[in-house]
């Protein structure tokens, strides 16, 4: 499948370079991660010893209050900040191990990323924005645009393929971020509030989206939301508070 062969010719550019995936959904780890920033001369501790072991394959969430933490500990797996202390690895790939140049390829081969604010590109249309991450490795116009329109079709968007996203409605956008996550073929995908500006109705697509993704494309997924309604999709949820897991529950799927 088009989406298969986008993936291995990423997994190909990247290696035999350092920190390449095993194939299939990878399993995420976290070992005693600690996150500070400095304000100045101020402390701010914002992770306190997470340990967490998201399942491969499986819809992981992570929910707790604002400021909990959960956007620092997808950003630390993502590899776009980086420890204070402590380990994470996503399948056989330590990323904590890795320089920045190593995690950008991790990345840019094998995650996908929806944020909560979209951040479509307001000139392009749906299917461009869809398409970008293949365009940018240099996957052709057309296989690129197949493989755009077949995601966009299975997420419900046959018919906005040629709207801009102002044109579309905000469930809409989140479908066409997901589209682009999901388009390379990532085996994680990461996820942060994507339901936050959603309403009932739109966020349970979203999430039913998201969970059938996850089962029927073989991919790891770690979502963080402080919605109750978001995280009752999610296999297993880890609670977060002050930096710290409190509490985990199998949650039951939709
Ligand atoms: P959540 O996603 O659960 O709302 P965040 O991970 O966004 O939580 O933030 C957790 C805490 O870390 C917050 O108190 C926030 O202000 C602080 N924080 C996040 N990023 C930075 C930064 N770059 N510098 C200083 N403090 C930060």
């Amino acid at each position: 499948m088009l989406r298969r062969s986008a993936s291995v010719e990423l997994k190909d550019a990247a290696s035999p370079m350092q920190g390449t995936l095993a194939a299939g959904p990878p399993a995420v780890v976290l070992s005693g991660v600690h996150k500070r920033y400095w304000n100045g001369s101020e402390q701010v501790k914002v992770l306190d010893g997470v340990d967490l072991y998201a399942r491969p394959g499986k819809f992981t969430s992570l929910v707790g209050p604002s400021g909990a933490g959960k956007s620092t500990l997808l950003q630390l797996i993502a590899g776009l900040e980086t420890v204070t202390a402590g380990t994470i690895s996503i399948g056989n790939v330590v990323v904590t191990a890795l320089d920045e140049a190593a995690r950008a390829r991790l990345r840019l081969a094998n995650i996908g990323f929806v944020f909560q604010t979209f951040q479509l590109i307001p000139t392009l249309t749906a299917l461009e924005n869809a398409v970008l991450p293949l365009l940018l490795t240099g996957v052709a116009r057309k296989p690129a645009a197949a493989a755009g329109q077949s995601l966009l079709g299975e997420l419900g968007l046959t018919t906005r393929l040629d709207h801009l996203p102002e044109q579309l409605s905000v469930g809409e956008k989140q479908r066409v971020c997901m589209a682009r996550a999901m388009v390379a073929g990532p085996s994680l995908l990461l996820a942060d509030e994507p339901t936050a500006n959603l309403d009932g109705p739109a966020t349970d697509d979203v999430m039913r989206l998201l969970h059938k993704a996850a089962r029927s494309r073989g991919m790891t997924v770690v979502m963080a939301s402080h919605d109750a309604r978001a995280a009752a999709y999610a296999d297993e949820v880890f609670m977060l508070r002050g930096g710290m897991v409190t509490g985990v529950r199998g949650a039951d799927p939709a």
